[in-house]
């Protein structure tokens, strides 16, 4: 099982996870793993190809015909194995994703912990949760959806899996998961430490593969039932419409274009540092990111002032380093991708308060890019509408609490948005007029069993504790004459 052979620094990963073991690649396809602070080569990893992926839904579809009738003691218990399993390997899980993608570790290792939270998390649920109910001759019971392909994206890779397994295992599914190509190294760590919990054969299958191939073949294979996704739009469209030739259940986490409504009242010494720790959240690479920032035209001066003063404690460089907020991008189509919005913003006549195009001084080798504050933004340039998905924050001036809701409401996007105020009463109805999955108030804030997902283009369905379970269950009526 020594999945990770070192070569001259170089890892060399050949194999994938299924029906219970590490075995060899049918793909041949090998790809360069690319460590970001430097743009060096740290890994090679073969590919799954479509004969992989039909063997992972086999085994997965074997092991359902017995886990899909598993209790939940039983259910619980495999639970509790996986959290103490993920656990034991938390400090290696977050070393992985500093090195693979340049996650800063002041990011990393809550994201860790979320996602070896999210097992606990999920047996808390499903103990509360009602599985049978009955009146009269009539039986209702809560059924595993089947088989679940569970698709990923690269940027709090351990919390995603965690959290997709951890829903699918309470609810009696069986997996095959395809986390993204960029996440191998991370991921191995990941499925090493979850061969640990001693898994019944066949309920967990892991493939590192290209999304138009491992991914593809989960969403048109009638023997998978359901997809779990969490990516961009264009890729969740595509999902949604292939998958309906195969009826596919479907769950999508898409992107983000986030409001931080600043009030009025707010006291800028705290909010302007809530704010920008929510805009640069993992180095911006986070679909919760709030990247746009509303503030009250007749406080503008002052937000000015408090930004530049903050920003100097958000320091760019080595994401190993604690004092570092904000790391490299993940790979240089990321970076050339920042650039041109940054670009694009100048182009349309926001002003550049902080930062800029190129790269930050003395960081020339990686994908650094310098964290970007545009003032004089309005709603409806280019880097207000679009994710940008780096560190970029546009703020936006309004004139009323109405105009404030009303610009925060105005994206196709609605997945998560803060409100910032001294007057709970007052940030609570801003809150509530909100078209977002999740708002939260005075700060970012997370809840095990509060949902999480989007409206509009930011998804369909939702994650975490008894929502996130919903999500892989049918519902089944017996009734008797
Ligand atoms: P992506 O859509 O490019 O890739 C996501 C996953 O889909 C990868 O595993 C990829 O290999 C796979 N994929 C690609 N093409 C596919 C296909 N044709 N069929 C099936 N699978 C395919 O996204 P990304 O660049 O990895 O991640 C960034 C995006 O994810 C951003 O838009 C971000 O907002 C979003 N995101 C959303 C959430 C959320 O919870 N809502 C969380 C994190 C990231």
């Amino acid at each position: 099982m020594n999945a990770i052979t070192k070569t001259n620094a170089i890892k060399t990963l050949t194999t994938h996870y299924i029906d219970g073991a590490f075995v060899d690649s049918h793909g041949r396809e090998v790809m360069d793993i690319i460590k970001p602070t430097d743009g060096n080569v740290i890994g090679r990893v073969t590919l799954a190809d479509e004969e992989d992926t039909r063997r992972a839904i086999a085994a997965a579809k074997r092991a359902f015909v017995t886990y899909g009738r598993s209790t939940k003691d039983e259910r619980a218990a495999i639970l509790r194995r996986l959290h103490e399993a993920a656990s034991a390997r938390v400090d290696d899980l977050t070393a992985a994703m500093v090195e693979e993608y340049g996650g800063v570790v002041q990011f990393a290792g809550p994201i860790v912990q979320s996602g070896v939270g999210a097992f606990l998390a999920a047996e808390k649920a499903l103990q509360r949760m009602p599985w049978t109910r009955n009146w009269r001759n009539t039986t209702v019971t809560l059924e595993p959806v089947g088989v679940a392909g569970l698709i990923t994206a690269w940027n709090a890779n351990a919390l995603f899996i965690c959290l997709k397994l951890a829903s699918a295992v309470a609810a009696g599914c069986t997996v095959i998961i395809k986390p993204s190509e960029l996440s191998s190294l991370q991921t191995r760590v990941l499925v090493e430490a979850l061969h640990e919990a001693k898994l019944p054969k066949g309920l967990l299958n892991v493939l590192t593969g290209r999304g138009e191939i491992v991914g593809a073949e989960l969403v048109r294979n009638l023997d998978v039932n359901k997809i779990s996704f969490t990516g961009s739009v264009a890729v969740g469209q595509g999902i949604m419409r292939e998958g309906a030739a195969t009826m596919k259940r479907v769950t999508l986490e898409l992107g983000g274009k986030s409001p931080t409504i600043l009030l009025d009242d707010a006291d800028l010494d705290k909010a302007i540092p809530a704010a920008l720790v929510m805009a640069f959240l993992n180095s911006g690479q986070a679909c919760a990111a709030g990247t746009r920032l509303l503030v009250p035209r007749s406080r503008l001066e002052d937000v000015k002032q408090a930004i530049l003063k903050t920003m100097r404690s958000f320091a760019v460089g080595d994401p190993a380093d604690r004092q570092i907020a904000i790391g490299p991008m993940v790979s240089q189509k990321q970076y050339d991708r920042v650039q041109s919005y940054i670009r694009k913003g100048i182009e349309e006549g926001a002003e550049v308060l902080v930062g800029g195009e190129g790269r930050p001084q003395g960081l020339e080798a990686g994908f650094f890019v310098k964290p970007t504050v545009f003032v004089n933004v309005k709603n409806d340039m280019t880097i207000a509408r679009e994710e940008i998905f780096g560190p970029v924050l546009s703020v936006i001036s309004y004139d009323s609490e109405d105009e404030a809701i009303s610009i925060a409401n105005d994206s196709k996007y609605g997945l998560h948005a803060a409100v910032v105020g001294a007057d709970i009463g007052r940030s609570r109805r801003v809150a509530s007029n909100l078209r977002v999955g999740r708002v939260v108030i005075n700060g970012m804030t997370d809840d095990p069993q509060a949902p999480w997902g989007g409206f509009k283009f930011s998804g369909v369905g939702r994650e975490y504790g008894q929502y996130g379970i919903e999500a892989f269950l049918e519902t089944r009526a017996i009734l008797e004459a």
